[in-house]
């Protein structure tokens, strides 16, 4: 998890999730074997949405609930190489975030 004053949800660019097949529980790991957890992570991507932490790392842990906004180009791309943003970010150069 992030350290105070660096959390995604301080941009405003991200939110967390949750449904009701769980009673709407809160920052659950399982919450990647729902239905809803299931179906975000196969459409949020449509609407411009990518989930940040998609793997245990040394720095933040797996959150299937935390979806950040980036624009459905970008959520596209992540989906299609099936990487986050932090990951993707890490292998390309500043140019990508030209205004095209
Ligand atoms: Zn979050």
């Amino acid at each position: 998890m992030a350290q105070p004053g660096h959390s995604e949800h301080q941009l405003g660019t991200a939110v967390d999730l949750t449904g009701a097949s769980i009673g709407y529980l809160g920052a659950y790991t399982g919450f990647e074997s729902t239905k809803e957890g299931i179906w975000l992570a196969a459409h949020a991507y449509q609407y411009g949405f990518t989930m940040s932490y998609p793997h245990e790392t040394t720095e933040y842990i797996f959150e299937p609930w935390h979806y950040r906004y980036v624009g459905v180009s970008l959520a596209t791309t992540l989906h299609t190489l099936d990487m986050s943003f932090d990951e993707y970010y890490a292998t390309t150069t500043p140019m990508i975030w030209k205004v095209q």
